[in-house]
């Protein structure tokens, strides 16, 4: 009989064959600078979780005090019922955190910028877009009925040109990360925001890893080149320095008020459950009143890239907390985590489909847990396997 989706085991098979097929791995313990998985005990160099705050005990008892006032579900999108009263009064601290006049929570940081996207633009405009934009960036785009032209990764000169060429469209979107997800380097937004006033654009950043990390106050990237004010529309996560779940945009009332209206996966999704909100609530206190864990961590990042650039390793341009040690080969990143492994670090090694054919790598993400004895392990085994 015919098997309408035996073509799917033939591709895995294919991707098998390439030794790119991926497996989920179980953790056995909480997220943490070290995680076990079965049997392994491994320094965690694998996960987002820049400020160690997935497992404070202070969102736990956020969330857990929310369960017991509010339940569990949401029961419908926000428009509609969702929206309870931790969710509103995290979107309001937000907005006073990044200092614009509202922000809006998502269900996940991929939706806020598939969906922030897709609503900003439409036929007849179009969005120019780093090379190396996060995948829910190049989602939007694909989403939006608008022209999309990508330009070379961090290259102004190059966008330039292509903003002089894009005169005769309705409006232009300018979308990038900040900090970049993969290669731990930096967008040009004192460049990228003259750009944008120059040719009358909008601008997008992504700040989902720079959020609490960059910054004299930790609201990221923007706020670390001082032009929080002239980017008009910014995106992050609760993912990743915030330790817990979901996206956000903050900017104008406007732009807040337009995307509850216009944008898909807002209107059209479920809200999150109330306690999540509530332990957001609490990891925004502790990003605000403890910077001595961003400190931490940008004081590990820069004794790690030292240290391993004296082995000689190729870091790349990588400036903060994301280090990628990038090797020639596929093949040689998959060893080096494997071995890794085996001495008892989680390190993924990162390829195709996360990055370009050719550019495979080891990615490093630091935690402010770590400790200088989890930085030592490392050195030490990268240096010994180093040939
Ligand atoms: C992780 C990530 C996102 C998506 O955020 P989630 O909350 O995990 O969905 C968006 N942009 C960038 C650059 C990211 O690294």
């Amino acid at each position: 009989m015919f098997d309408p989706l035996a073509w799917i085991p033939e591709q895995l098979d294919l991707l098998h064959a390439m030794e790119r097929r991926r497996a989920i791995h179980v953790r056995s313990t909480q997220q943490g600078a070290t995680v076990s998985w079965r049997e392994n005990h491994l320094i965690n160099f694998g996960s987002n979780d820049y400020l160690d705050l997935a497992a404070d005990p202070r969102l736990r008892d956020a969330a857990q005090a929310a369960i017991a006032r509010e339940g569990w579900g949401s029961g419908a999108s926000p428009l509609i019922t969702g929206r309870g009263s931790e969710q509103a009064q995290l979107e309001a601290e937000l907005a006073r955190f990044e200092g614009t006049e509202a922000g809006l929570t998502f269900s996940s940081g991929f939706a806020a910028n598939a969906g922030t996207i897709d609503a900003l633009t439409d036929r007849g405009d179009v969005i120019l877009s780093d090379e190396k934009n996060h995948a829910s960036i190049i989602d939007g785009t694909r989403l939006s009925k608008a022209t999309v032209r990508v330009y070379p990764h961090r290259d102004v000169d190059y966008l330039e040109n292509l903003l002089k060429q894009c005169g005769t469209f309705r409006r232009r979107l300018i979308v990038t990360d900040t900090l970049f997800s993969m290669d731990g380097t930096i967008a040009p937004l004192d460049e990228l925001v003259d750009l944008a006033d120059k040719y009358e654009a909008m601008l997008m950043v992504d700040e989902a890893h720079a959020t609490g990390v960059f910054g004299e106050h930790g609201h990221g990237l923007c706020e670390h080149f001082g032009v929080e004010d002239r980017v008009p529309v910014r995106v992050g996560t609760f993912s990743k320095a915030f330790g817990g779940h979901g996206g956000f945009v903050v900017g104008s009332q406007a732009l807040i008020d337009y995307l509850v209206n216009r944008s898909r996966p807002y209107v059209f999704s479920t809200a999150a459950p109330a306690a999540n909100a509530a332990a957001m609530l609490a990891a925004l206190q502790i990003v605000q009143h403890e910077p001595e864990r961003r400190q931490k961590l940008m004081a590990s990042a820069e004794f790690l890239r030292d240290a391993l650039r004296q082995q000689g390793w190729s870091l790349g341009d990588s400036h903060s907390q994301i280090i990628p040690v990038i090797v020639e080969t596929e093949a040689l990143a998959m060893e080096l985590s494997t071995k890794l492994f085996e001495r008892g670090m989680l390190v993924p090694g990162i390829r195709p489909p996360s990055v370009p054919d050719g550019e495979c790598l080891l990615r490093i993400s630091l935690s402010s847990g770590h400790t200088r004895q989890h930085l030592d392990t490392l050195v030490e085994a990268l240096k010994q396997l180093r040939f």
